[in-house]
């Protein structure tokens, strides 16, 4: 059955009875167990002769919500809120499938929609992983986006964190100035749950995931480090495991002085551009492809 995009987006949205522009339904959008997939969605057709891919294109908003909080065990974390947008021409969508039912993994094929309206999807080294714990139980997209902390400027100088954060990907943050291409109601909402054997997910043109900084995982321990300025490194798709149509824009660095003898954090700059030295080598890009 083709169903149009806004038509399915309305009911899904009235289903669930979400408004999501505003930050508290963001996590209602998370907690969402929509199992229908957004994948038979059509898109608007371009009657000219050439087919081009719609290609996603990942970029990382600021950082927000940059504090330090003392923990339970008395370390102290350097929090962070990191949304990642899709400022492409098409969505980002991960179809999980899982082969095998006993374990908690499903592979994950990336859906590229075409110009013409039709769609065609390409294997990836992605996986997902079924999470439990705070704001969870659903499945993420492994080491969708990493953050690191270092020193700026020094090869081989000191790497105080690395967090490698998996992300149920939703619709959950329209961008304030979208593309023109964007979806006016959330397409992608669902993540799945423990009874899920595939599962779609996504972000589509001019909207964001957002991971607020008091979530699992949306943190690096600063126990003891010296009082200084520091770089953090947040990275969308690190592993590029998913094609884009610019993969080299996926970085933004912000610096920091941090303090934690009185629990400060000044952001001094940020800028979404890549980050310098001391961030780990890119692997080698998936290639396999299949229609
Ligand atoms: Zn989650």
């Amino acid at each position: 059955m083709r169903i149009s995009r806004a038509a399915r987006a309305s009911a899904i949205v009235l289903g669930l009875g979400l408004i999501i522009a505003s930050p508290i339904t963001t996590v209602s959008a998370k907690l969402a167990t929509d199992s229908s997939s957004p994948a038979a969605l059509t898109r608007s057709v371009a009657p000219s002769g050439t087919v081009t891919d719609l290609l996603p294109d990942l970029r990382m908003a600021p950082l927000y919500g940059i504090g330090l909080v003392k923990a339970p065990n008395g370390h102290i974390r350097l929090r962070f809120g990191t949304i990642g947008w899709n400022v492409g021409a098409g969505p980002l969508e991960a179809d999980g499938v899982k082969v095998d039912p006993t374990d908690r993994y499903m592979v994950v094929r990336q859906r590229v929609f075409e110009s013409d309206g039709s769609s065609r999807t390409r294997r990836t080294a992605a996986v997902m992983v079924y999470d439990v714990g705070q704001h969870h139980n659903h499945y993420h997209v492994v080491q969708f986006m990493s953050v690191q902390l270092y020193t700026a400027g020094q090869p081989g100088g000191d790497v105080y964190g690395l967090r490698k954060i998996g992300y149920c990907l939703v619709d959950a943050r329209k961008m304030s100035h979208p593309p023109a291409a964007v979806p006016p109601s959330p397409v992608y909402l669902s993540c799945g749950d423990l009874q899920s054997t595939s599962v779609t997910m996504g972000l589509d043109v001019g909207w964001g995931d957002d991971y607020p900084p008091m979530w699992e995982h949306q943190w690096i321990d600063v126990t003891g480090i010296p009082k200084g300025k520091y770089r953090i490194c947040a990275t969308v798709d690190p592993l590029g495991q998913f094609l884009e149509s610019n993969e080299t824009n996926n970085q933004r660095w912000t610096d920091v002085r941090i303090d934690t003898s009185t629990m400060t954090v000044t952001i001094l700059d940020t800028s979404a551009e890549a980050c310098g030295p001391n961030v780990p080598p890119a692997p080698p890009a998936v290639t396999s492809m299949s229609h």
